[in-house]
């Protein structure tokens, strides 16, 4: 039990195919008390009877795009739980036509939605919840290769991806002297609601299956394993990383 009596926050939860259905399953049985927001009503209607499959204590709707929203978010959490010890980011959007044909073709409007949702939203929301963060809090995001190396079609993500990397160093620099961790896990492909809009990504379940070391797609049980590695003192020290759990494809040099 890693995390007997830990609160956990999971943002990014939309069905059980989610990464952060595989994160909160790992914490649970890790001993973790969670809790998780959801996006409008209809994606509120998927969560709820997740939440309560997985024993989340409540749900509460929080839109990244909107600071009124985190701040709100952060309120009720201090609220009913006081601190937060684990902060899950599991979020990312981008524009369906920025995830085909030329990253040269991607839109001003169509930059600044992926960037605001997917990188600058993780920095907006440790800001608020940073009176609820303590000595020994872990903040997870989750990001992908897409991020150092060209994935043709992954586009405007991948500049997303590298934007959140760089935030998750220097956010680890600013909390770190409070003792807060900030981490993040970059998965290889996953079938997912997000990942299904990646027109890039289709072709590469095979790839990964023919020459990744281990010869396999990951699971979102095997990103929930390496989570709750980072969300426990076992990971005490480590701080601003990007650790691959990915079958060890992004070592290949051919
Ligand atoms: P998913 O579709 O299950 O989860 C994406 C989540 O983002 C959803 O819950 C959605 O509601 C949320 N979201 C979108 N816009 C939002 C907004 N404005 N405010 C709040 N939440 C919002 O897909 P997933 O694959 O589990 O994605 C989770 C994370 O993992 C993303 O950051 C994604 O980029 C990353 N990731 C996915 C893969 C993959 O292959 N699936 C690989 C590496 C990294």
């Amino acid at each position: 039990m890693l995390l007997q009596g830990k609160k956990a926050l999971i943002l990014g939860l939309a069905n059980n195919k989610s990464i952060a259905y595989g994160i909160a399953h790992a914490f649970k049985e890790q001993g973790a008390r969670l809790a998780f927001n959801y996006v409008g009503d209809a994606i509120k209607k998927r969560v709820e009877p997740l939440s309560e499959e997985l024993g989340g204590e409540f749900t509460f709707q929080c839109d990244v795009t909107d600071d009124a929203q985190i701040q709100a978010a952060a309120d009720l959490v201090k609220e009913k739980w006081g601190g937060v010890d684990i902060l899950v980011h599991s979020v990312a959007f981008a524009n369906r036509e920025d995830l085909s044909g030329r990253f040269l073709d991607t839109s001003r409007a169509g930059f600044h939605l992926a960037l605001d949702i997917s990188a600058y939203s993780l920095t907006g929301i440790c800001r608020a919840f940073e009176p609820l963060l303590h000595d020994g809090s872990s903040v997870l995001t989750m990001t992908y290769h897409g991020s150092t190396k060209v994935i043709p079609g992954y586009n405007i993500m991948g500049v997303a991806k590298a934007a959140l990397e760089a935030s998750v160093r220097y956010l680890s620099y600013d909390l770190g002297e409070k003792g807060v961790r900030v981490n993040a896990l970059s998965a290889g492909p996953i079938k997912t609601l997000a990942a299904s809009a990646v027109s890039g990504l289709k072709n590469i379940f095979t790839r990964v299956e023919e020459h990744a070391p281990l010869r396999r797609n990951v699971t979102t049980a095997d990103v929930g394993g390496a989570a709750v590695f980072l969300a426990s003192e076992l990971s005490h020290g480590v701080t601003g990383e990007v650790i691959y759990v990915d079958s060890g494809f992004s070592q290949l040099g051919i």
